[in-house]
């Protein structure tokens, strides 16, 4: 009853605080270029009114309301706020905690408080999106921190929480003695009943994507091996799908992608060891894959692997393989380096990765950011420099459909027509 009365009486307030300074401002902002999520548009500028863009084009034919405030950007490129595709906001880096410990030594009111840094940081690099795909052992604190920013009591990108990801019983972690049960970093669940429930209620309790891991390795010194079968996944995007979620599945096998993509799953997390078979019928069923190239490369790295100097471990050798694999087929590339693994704040590794490691094309990087991974994760609010959107912007020294890193130099950051860093 108490936490009802106290939801009742906070959100009135919230709308009111949301509302009031948006009715009389217009903001307009004149940088060098614009990049609308698609290409590049010199001397344009962009109108925001309230929360949203109003307006977008030349800058002398843009008709800005009187009392407008003016930001000059010369020199700077704007461009839709970045959109993070794959982020564990309630981790930290491996190389300074293992997954295990953080996951049965840190007290949840230590990982919320590193959250909240995290998310002022991704969003301080100019990620005004982030999908966070799972606690990992933090229950559902992501809904909390989502909250927390929606609220303006904290700085924070948008997200799009999974709570506790579903994993077979038996096939996650962590693993001490058989005879010790301890804290999973996710939710075991199986069979008709188990699934069921464990889709609905995460959903309950605010999940906004329902995570599954559709492989893992079974026992610490051995490859991954499909976890659910076909039937459990069928049924889990089934019963996400009727409450209105996607599902993602983590899955790097062939047989556990392939399974995934039969489910209906929206895209398909790393996929190291994926087939031109199952890249295909992932194409063919509209599945995107978000190759999380840039934790394979931490990792390794945080394994002594000193990268340009010696030569690439075979999990690398394997990613570059089918990564080559991926891009012919032509399936959907969703951009997300599952930061947490690495540095919260240096969301970019991914982009930087994909461009000068894999050869994608700087432009379909830049739009994937933007523009493709709105389309993929169904944003449809977001992702591009376009009348009625929302004013989520970045402005960057430099161009960065030339040179992606360009997208480091951030200059400014807007959210829902707040300038939250200039
Ligand atoms: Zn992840």
């Amino acid at each position: 009853m108490a936490s009802f009365l106290l939801l009742a009486g906070t959100g009135p307030l919230s709308v009111l605080a949301q509302n009031a300074p948006a009715a009389s401002t217009a903001l307009l902002l004149r940088p060098a270029a614009v990049f609308d999520g698609e290409t590049l548009h010199q001397g344009w500028g962009v109108l925001v009114e309230g929360d949203k863009i109003k307006a977008a084009g030349p800058a002398g034919q843009l008709a800005v309301p009187a009392g407008a405030r003016t930001l000059e950007l010369p020199g700077l490129t704007l461009l839709p706020g970045l959109i993070e595709g794959h982020s564990h906001l309630l981790l930290h880096p491996y190389n300074e905690a293992s997954w295990n410990d953080q996951v049965l030594l840190e007290s949840q009111a230590m990982r919320v408080a590193r959250a909240t840094a995290h998310a002022r940081a991704t969003l301080e690099a100019g990620f005004t999106t982030a999908r966070d795909l799972g606690t990992e052992g933090a229950d559902y604190a992501d809904v909390g921190l989502k909250q927390a920013i929606d609220h303006g009591i904290i700085p924070g990108p948008r997200l799009l929480v999974a709570t506790r990801a579903l994993v077979a019983t038996g096939s996650y972690g962590p693993k001490l003695s058989v005879d010790v049960d301890v804290p999973q970093g996710a939710q075991e669940a199986d069979g008709t009943d188990g699934i069921i429930r464990a889709v609905r209620e995460p959903i309950g309790k605010g999940a906004d994507i329902i995570k599954v891991y559709a492989d893992y390795r079974w026992g610490a010194n051995e490859p991954s091996r499909p976890t659910f079968s076909q039937e459990e996944l069928t049924l889990i995007v089934q019963t996400a799908r009727s409450a209105g979620r996607p599902v993602v599945a983590h899955a790097s096998t062939p047989e556990g992608m392939r399974r995934a993509t039969l489910a209906g799953v929206q895209t398909i997390e790393h996929g190291d060891a994926g087939t031109s078979e199952v890249f295909k019928l992932m194409k063919q069923r509209g599945v995107a894959l978000c190759p999380t190239v840039a934790a394979g490369d931490a990792t390794s790295q945080y394994r002594g692997w000193r990268k340009g100097q010696d030569p690439e471990p075979e999990r690398i050798r394997q990613k570059h393989v089918s990564m080559k694999a991926a891009l012919q087929s032509g399936v959907d590339v969703a951009v997300g380096g599952d930061v947490g693994v690495f540095t919260h704040g240096d969301n970019l590794r991914e982009a930087e990765q994909l461009v000068q490691d894999y050869g994608l094309p700087t432009l379909q990087v830049l739009r994937g950011l933007t523009s493709t991974n709105a389309r993929i994760f169904q944003l449809l609010d977001r992702g591009r420099v376009q009348p009625g959107l929302l004013a989520d912007l970045v402005a960057v020294a430099g161009d960065p459909t030339q040179d992606i890193k360009a997208l480091r130099q951030v200059r400014l950051v807007v959210k829902g027509g707040v300038v939250i860093k200039q």
